[in-house]
């Protein structure tokens, strides 16, 4: 079974990647400086040209791509090559506002979809396997990338998109899928449904998942791992970027693998845009170091995470990055603490409820409130009302030792929160509403 689809480059020494990061820096600033006018213009107000580029440790004089640049070039701002030669368009999920679209080139593809093989092959992946690709199919990148990266493997592609989930049950069972790609909650919910089908992992063939678009907490790879009786990998990606598989997960589950031949990571201060040293919690930005069509410099993720350079068992020399705790826009600030979702699942899982929740933040009387639905299983469900108010309380209890403020906490009954096919929404924040 092979190890790795690109050996050399993911084994590569400290040295001869940079090397090879240095050349194609130097080349994709040229590239972007003498094809979008938009970035130059940034470039020129710096007062940087592309000569003041000549290696990595050059890449903090280069201006930063926004979002809002994004939106503001949208939609052919950005592009760097003809449009006779892009070959295809995806779009981003546009959970934080207006979708932004994105442009491929032919080798664009191939390279997003040799960084999807990268992570099937990490995950355990080789030709022998059938790989259901259950994210959305369409404008989204899931689908897309992870169907190219399948075909590349040799896998046995299922192209089912996301949803119907009893079907989804009845294909694996019946062609025997050994790896599934879908998000984390979506991931969730299939294993719930197996087992309301009346079946056990048992009863399936799956081995590996490969689960991302989304944040997602190591409680909540416990849940799915024994739901559906596998293994369950973390991919990473964003569609300005390419797609899915900017950084994967290996046999050792501890970080993304970041593919940084193609994809140049720094983390900075979100607040001031200074670079911060290794090992720092900060906002994470991308240069695109070999892209034909949409080659953003210095693109700001809004994601926060850490990198770190420590020997990784796989073999794989690749920088890799911690999971993402949110983007820097999920955060709340309730009653001025700072509180991420992913915070209050680590809890609810701790505590042994499902990941089926839904918080929602308001603002009454000058105050912050914090709601928190969660759904019981029919073995926690009672009708006694005592108990539950009991339940409640040691649960609001746990959060409120987490964060540090009290929410109010209501245990709902089984089947009631609306479950995710795609990423899930799990927050809503009214205050938003009344600005
Ligand atoms: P999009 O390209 O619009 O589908 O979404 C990209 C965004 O999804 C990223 O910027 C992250 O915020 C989020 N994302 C993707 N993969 C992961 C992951 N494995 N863990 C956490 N967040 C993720
Ligand atoms: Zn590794």
């Amino acid at each position: 079974m092979p190890k790795y689809w690109h050996e050399d480059i993911e084994t590569m020494s400290r040295e001869d990647m940079k090397k090879l990061q240095n050349e194609r820096l130097v080349k994709q600033v040229h590239h972007v400086y003498e094809h979008v006018p938009y970035y130059r213009d940034l470039m020129d107000k710096k007062g940087i040209k592309p000569d003041d580029i000549q290696s990595v440790d050059d890449l903090h004089k280069l201006p930063f791509l926004s979002k809002a640049d994004l939106r503001d070039a949208y939609p052919f701002g950005l592009l760097a090559v003809p449009l006779s030669e892009c070959v295809r368009i995806q779009s981003t999920s546009g959970t934080t506002g207006k979708r932004v679209v994105a442009f491929y080139t032919q080798a664009d593809i191939e390279l997003w979809e040799d960084c999807c093989a990268r992570a099937i092959i990490a995950a355990g992946g080789d030709k022998d396997d059938v790989c259901q690709v259950a994210y959305g199919y369409g404008l989204f990148t899931g689908g897309a990338g992870l169907h190219g990266g399948s075909h590349k493997v040799g896998c046995l592609t299922l192209p089912m998109s996301s949803g119907n989930t009893e079907r989804q049950i009845q294909f694996m069972c019946d062609l025997g899928s050994t790896i599934l790609c879908c998000t984390p909650s979506y991931a969730a919910y299939i294993g719930e449904t197996l087992h309301d089908m009346g079946l056990t992992p048992d009863d399936i063939k799956l081995k590996a998942g490969i689960f991302g678009a989304e944040p997602w907490t190591e409680e909540m790879r416990r849940t799915i791992e024994k739901s559906l009786g596998i293994k369950a990998y973390d991919i990473f990606g964003l569609t300005e970027i390419s797609g899915p598989g900017v950084s994967f997960e290996c046999e050792e589950q501890s970080g993304m693998h970041i593919n940084e031949d193609l994809f140049l990571p720094e983390i900075i201060d979100p607040e001031t845009g200074e670079v911060l040293p290794e090992g720092t919690v900060g906002e994470l930005v991308f240069t695109a170091l070999t892209k034909e069509a949409f080659p953003l410099l210095r693109y700001r993720t809004r994601d926060l995470c850490v990198l770190s350079r420590k020997k990784c068992s796989c073999g794989r020399t690749l920088i890799k990055m911690a999971k993402p705790m949110g983007r820097s826009d999920d955060m709340l600030i309730i009653r001025g603490v700072n509180v991420f979702p992913s915070q209050i699942e680590t809890v609810l899982i701790e505590q042994g409820y499902t990941p089926n929740y839904l918080i929602e933040v308001d603002r009454k009387n000058n105050t912050d409130t914090l709601d928190i639905s969660v759904e019981l299983t029919p073995e926690q469900f009672s009708d006694k009302i005592k108990d539950v108010q009991n339940m409640e309380k040691s649960l609001a209890a746990a959060i409120k030792t987490m964060l540090g403020i009290n929410p109010k906490v209501h245990l709902v009954s089984p089947k009631t929160i609306t479950r995710s096919e795609g990423k899930a929404v799990r927050v809503i924040d009214r205050r938003k509403l009344h600005e």
